[in-house]
């Protein structure tokens, strides 16, 4: 289907200007398949955006976290699209769950953000996933298709978007999905962007599965013929990180 893996490192709200220079050098000494075979984005904090992507090396990218839903003005504390254009940042993450749990992001909210962004020309991480309780009571696609549609409905344009399903609870617990659980959702995301989007969408569109990934389950997770990649959290801070991107091969 020639969809290239992707990987993305989500750094968080962590690092010190010592710390981020010390994981940009461990990525620039990598040995890791070319740029045909993956493409590597990293997002740290909105701080670092500018070191990091002036010191990373040229077959890697940066991504924001976050930026505002619209053109930016009187909104004390955020960042906006027109920002991070002009620093040439070409990717950013939207609609990750801790800002959907903790800062109370609507699926809606979510949706506008990724609108704008795109129509500004940046690309966009477009996070989807349910909570442990949702999964328990068996609303997983439900949940994830309603984070979906908010963003179907109100872009046309899938070509600059990697849609990651990420289940809440497994980021940062330790509680990877299994390969068979991963898949499964993947599978019915591509099904419902078939029947609401298009075919050319579901078959071109690259969905990564994020929620503890590490150098250790990769591997199985990267077999998975819809899991396209990933979005790493704690082990993108690591030099296993490496070994995820590896996982391409
Ligand atoms: C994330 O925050 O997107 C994530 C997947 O975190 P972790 O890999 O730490 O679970």
């Amino acid at each position: 289907m020639g969809r290239k893996f992707f990987v993305g490192g989500n750094w968080k709200c962590n690092g010190t200007t010592e710390e981020v220079k010390k994981i940009v050098s461990t990525l620039n000494d990598a040995q890791v398949p070319s740029q045909d075979v993956v493409e590597v984005v990293v997002s740290p904090p909105f701080v670092f955006l500018p070191l990091v992507k002036n010191s990373l090396r040229p077959d890697f990218h940066v991504a924001a976290q976050n930026a505002w839903v619209k053109k930016g003005g009187a909104f004390t504390g955020e960042v906006s699209v027109e920002m991070l254009v002009n620093l040439d940042i070409p990717w950013v993450i939207l609609g990750h769950s801790e800002r959907r749990l903790i800062l109370g992001e609507s699926n809606e909210f979510v949706g506008d953000k990724v609108a704008y962004a795109l129509a500004q020309g940046l690309k966009v991480i477009a996070c989807v996933g349910e909570t442990l309780e949702q999964r328990e009571s068996g609303s997983t696609m439900d949940v994830v298709a309603a984070q979906t549609k908010a963003i179907a409905e109100r872009i046309s344009n899938w070509s600059d978007v990697v849609l990651a399903y990420e289940p809440v609870w497994a980021i940062g617990t330790g509680k990877v999905a299994t390969p068979a659980q991963a898949q499964e959702v993947h599978l019915e995301l591509r099904k419902w962007l078939q029947a609401n989007v298009n075919a050319e969408v579901a078959a071109t569109t690259r969905i990564i599965y994020g929620g503890s990934v590490n150098g250790a389950n990769c591997k199985e997770l990267a077999a998975q013929p819809d899991v396209d990649g990933f979005l790493v959290g704690g082990a993108s801070l690591k030099p296993e990180f490496i070994d995820i991107i590896k996982a391409a091969e």
